[in-house]
C-alpha cells in the first residue's frame, strides 16, 4: 500500500508515521529528515536545503522531488511506503503521480492553537530523532532521550518566527492538496486534535481509513 500523510507542520504525522509504518511493515519517508540528515552529513543537497528550512520555507521542487524519487527507487519501498511531508506542493503531487501510483491519503486536521502549542513545546533528540514534548510527551530526565540519551534540542524552526511562516506556507502550498486528492477520491480526514494519550484512537481511525 503507497500512502501520503497530509496535514499542517506539528500536527503529529511523525509521531503517527511511526506507528503505521510498524503495522504495515512499510518504510517512513520523512523528506524533512532526509534533509535534516543531509544537513548533518554536510552533503550538497544538506547545503541547499538549510538556508530554506531555518526560514522556514520550502526547499525548492526540483530537489525535493529528485531526492524523494531515488529514495522511492530503493527495494525496501516495492510492498510499499509512507510518505510524511510529501508532497507539499502541487507540482510534487503531479510529479509523484508520474512516479507511482498513490491508494491513500490521510489528511490529518486540528485547529491552529493546538498546533502552535505542539510546534512550540516539541523537543527532537539530536541523535536518533525521536520527538518529545515538554508537556505532552515528556522525557523521564529533562533533555535527554529516553530511548539513546542523546541531547534533546528544539528544532531551528519550531522557533516563534519560523512557526508562523511554516503555518502560512501550509495554507498556502499545502493545504490546496486536500481538494487536489479529494478529486481523485482517496483522500480519508483524520481528526488529530485528540491529546496524545489517545493516540491510539487516532491510529484506530487511520486503520479503519486504510482498511475500508
Ligand atoms: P518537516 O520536518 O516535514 O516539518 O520539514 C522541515 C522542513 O524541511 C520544511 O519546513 C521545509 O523547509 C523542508 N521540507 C520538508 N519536506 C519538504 C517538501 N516536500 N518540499 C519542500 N520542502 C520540504
Amino acid at each position: 500500500m503507497n500512502i501520503v500523510l497530509l496535514g499542517s507542520p506539528g500536527v503529529g504525522k511523525g509521531t503517527y508515521a511511526e506507528k503505521i509504518s510498524k503495522i504495515y511493515s512499510i518504510p517512513q519517508i520523512s523528506t524533512g529528515d532526509i534533509f535534516r540528515e543531509a544537513i548533518k552529513n554536510e552533503t550538497k543537497v544538506g547545503l541547499e536545503a538549510k538556508s530554506y528550512m531555518d526560514k522556514g520555507e520550502l526547499v525548492p521542487d526540483e530537489v525535493t522531488i529528485k531526492i524523494v524519487k531515488e529514495r522511492l527507487e530503493k527495494d525496501d519501498c516495492k510492498n510499499g511506503f509512507m510518505l510524511d511531508g510529501f508532497p507539499r506542493t502541487i507540482a510534487q503531487a503531479d510529479a509523484l503521480s508520474e512516479i507511482s501510483k498513490i491508494d491513500k491519503v490521510l489528511s490529518f486536521v486540528a485547529d491552529d492553537e493546538i498546533i502552535i502549542d505542539r510546534l512550540s513545546g516539541r523537543r527532537v533528540c539530536s541523535e536518533c530523532g525521536r520527538i518529545f514534548h515538554v508537556k505532552n510527551i515528556p522525557p523521564k530526565i529533562e533533555g535527554i532521550c529516553d530511548i539513546c540519551e542523546g541531547k534533546l534540542i528544539q528544532r531551528e524552526d519550531d522557533k516563534p518566527e519560523s512557526i508562523k511562516k511554516r503555518l502560512d506556507v501550509y495554507k498556502k502550498q499545502t493545504a490546496p492538496l486536500i481538494d487536489y486528492y479529494k478529486e481523485k477520491n482517496i483522500l480519508a480526514e483524520i481528526d488529530a486534535s485528540k491529546p496524545i494519550e489517545k493516540v491510539d484512537e487516532i491510529i484506530s481511525d487511520v486503520r479503519k481509513a486504510l482498511e475500508e
